[in-house]
């Protein structure tokens, strides 16, 4: 069953995913088809079957449905009344669009569209091309197999999810093919194990990333730059355990909201603890442990720290998704009054991180002003004119910054408006890494307080804050997106020291430590190996600088330079060498 589809691609997407149900229906006659909808670049379809389909087949498929598109077939479209629908289906063996038809007569429909395309008919709202010679079978391409559970149950079947992509044109389906690619190079998996930054265990889990040294090196080069930027900005670092009672995110509303997720620890009594999901909670209780005055405010904490969430086995990916998050996290308590400049603080540290990534440039960012549906105005928790201020406020500090802002109505938090800050990466993928979230409900919840001018006691705002967000999908972003050649601030070896023969290791070692006072991440590399092949490990590890020394660099007290980015780059000094480097990182 398949939802409206509106645009003219998307109408062929969809009718491609009924001629791959007519493919394998003649490959698996007794296939029983789920559901069949368009996705980005394409469709799938979900499929049960006797014999499992295999891989090995989707080239078969494929054949096979474009020699039914080159048979210029109708689709035609009939009203039946719903239970002649149902009858229909069911003399076909089609137990699950047996059920939609059940779903849909629960819901009150009365007749049911069908689409027929030769001998195959399919439960269907349309649109659909009126003939498959409006597909241009040049542009297909069956791409894999899933295994996907009946209406995203893990109680029902498991069946068989076929997807396939299909454009306009061939040359379309070329750059797809060639962005695949390029994803394929760039899979943070991959250049994770190239330079050696993480690994799994079977033994400690799934979506439990491990950092080796350099991998280590890379997310504390990261913590310490948006800590310094914070610290900067009155910002004061915060300790918590990582297990709570559970009352706290019964407080808190958590416990409700994250459910299964939670994963729960038994102690020695009866005492329920949860390994902590989020921080906030844990940050009000700092908050709260004394008294404030207007005059404390405002209180801004930060910490970099763990949480964990029993994410689905299936979900889990890389570092992109895991169990183990650890969060870049802050929270601002202030008030009403101080929200502009709180979040004006916020969006300056964002701006100088990801400035100094090169990824805060014209046309690779936006920033979404999140706010209430007007239609739903009444579902958000908290006085509504604080809301109405804060909206204001926040749009104007996306106005006054000459960000290139949108104002996305239904984005709100219950809680609270927000600034989401949206990066595109080297792959054109969209990914939303900062944010700034105002929040009126949490410090209520926990009965948190400041006393006014007037001695009276007054709730404070609360601000959520991330920069990089969780570390680990942060870091499997900037791996992707730059293809594991990060900027030099950030590479965990920022240069290697290669002497040509082992007769120069002693003045590289001084070349080495030259590096480490002036602040360098430096290593020499002395192996064994020619020097041919010593280079090329640097570059396969994406190492900014290479610097050879032998003979002549002993005499003049020089290196031979070598950039990752631009080759050889002639012999300098050592000094000359640093005062480079410094400047490319400020
Ligand atoms: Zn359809
Ligand atoms: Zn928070």
């Amino acid at each position: 069953m398949c939802s409206n589809q509106t645009n003219e691609i998307d109408v062929k997407r969809h009718s491609t995913a009924h001629v791959l149900a007519m493919a394998v229906l003649d490959l698996h006659p007794d296939a029983k088809l789920g559901i069949g909808p368009v996705i980005d670049d394409g469709f799938y379809y979900d499929f049960e079957t006797k014999e499992p389909i295999t891989e090995d087949e989707l080239k078969k498929i494929e054949k096979k449905m474009k020699k039914l598109i080159s048979q210029n077939i109708d689709f035609e479209k009939t009203e039946l009344d719903i239970d002649e629908a149902k009858e229909k289906f069911e003399n076909e063996n089609q137990k699950y669009k047996v059920e939609l038809i059940d779903d849909l007569k629960s819901e009150g429909e009365e007749t049911i569209s069908i689409y027929t395309s030769k001998d195959f008919s399919d439960l269907c709202r349309g649109p659909h091309v009126k003939n498959t010679k409006e597909i241009n079978a040049k542009a297909l391409k069956i791409t894999r197999l899933a295994g996907a559970y009946w209406k995203s149950d893990e109680d029902r079947e498991q069946l068989t999810r076929i997807y396939g992509v299909i454009f306009e044109t061939k040359e379309e389906l070329d750059e797809y093919n060639q962005r695949l690619i390029e994803a394929k190079k760039r899979d943070h998996r991959k250049i994770g194990k190239e330079l050696d930054l993480f690994t799994f265990s079977d033994l400690v889990g799934a979506g439990l990333p491990l950092f080796t040294p350099k991998g280590t090196l890379l997310r504390d080069t990261i913590v310490d730059k948006i800590q310094t930027l914070q610290a900067k900005h009155g910002y004061e670092k915060v300790t918590i355990p990582h297990i709570t009672k559970k009352e706290l995110y019964e407080t808190s509303g958590h416990w409700e909201k994250f459910g299964d997720e939670l994963f729960k620890v038994k102690g020695q009594t009866d005492q329920e603890f949860v390994m902590k999901p989020m921080n906030c909670p844990h940050h009000t209780q700092i908050y709260a442990s004394t008294q404030r005055s207007y005059r404390d405010l405002p209180v801004r904490y930060m910490e970099t720290t763990m949480v964990y969430r029993d994410e689905q086995a299936g979900e889990l990916l890389g570092l992109s998704r895991v169990r183990a998050i650890s969060q870049d996290d802050g929270h601002v308590f202030c008030t009403p009054q101080q929200i502009e400049s709180e979040v004006q603080n916020i969006v300056s540290v964002i701006r100088e991180f990801y400035t100094s990534l090169d990824m805060f440039t014209e046309g690779n960012y936006w920033v979404s002003v999140s706010v209430r549906d007007p239609k739903e105005v009444d579902k958000c928790l908290g006085n509504p004119k604080d809301w109405d201020l804060a909206e204001k406020t926040l749009e104007e500090i996306a106005k006054k910054e000459g960000f290139n802002y949108k104002i996305v109505e239904g984005e709100a938090a219950f809680y609270g408006p927000k600034l989401d800050f949206m990066f595109t990466d080297a792959l054109g993928r969209e990914w939303q890494l900062a944010t700034a979230q105002l929040d009126f409900v949490m410090p209520e919840r926990f009965g948190l307080e400041y006393t006014d001018e007037n001695g009276d006691k007054q709730t404070p705002v609360m601000i959520h804050r991330a920069i990089a967000g969780s570390l680990e999908r942060f870091l499997s972003v900037i791996i992707e997106h730059f293809a594991g050649a990060f900027p030099l601030w950030l590479s965990p070896v920022q240069a290697v020291v290669i002497p040509v023969s082992d007769k120069f290791d002693d003045y590289g070692k001084n070349v080495v430590e030259k590096l480490q006072q002036a602040g360098f991440r430096a290593e020499l590399d002395n192996d064994s190996e020619t020097l041919g092949k010593r280079i090329r490990v640097a570059q396969k590890v994406k190492t900014p600088y290479m610097l050879i020394v032998g003979e002549k660099e002993i005499t003049d007290n020089t290196v031979a330079v070598r950039s990752r980015d631009n080759g050889d780059e002639g012999v300098i000094s050592i000094d000359e060498m640093i005062a480079k480097m410094q400047e490319e990182i400020i």
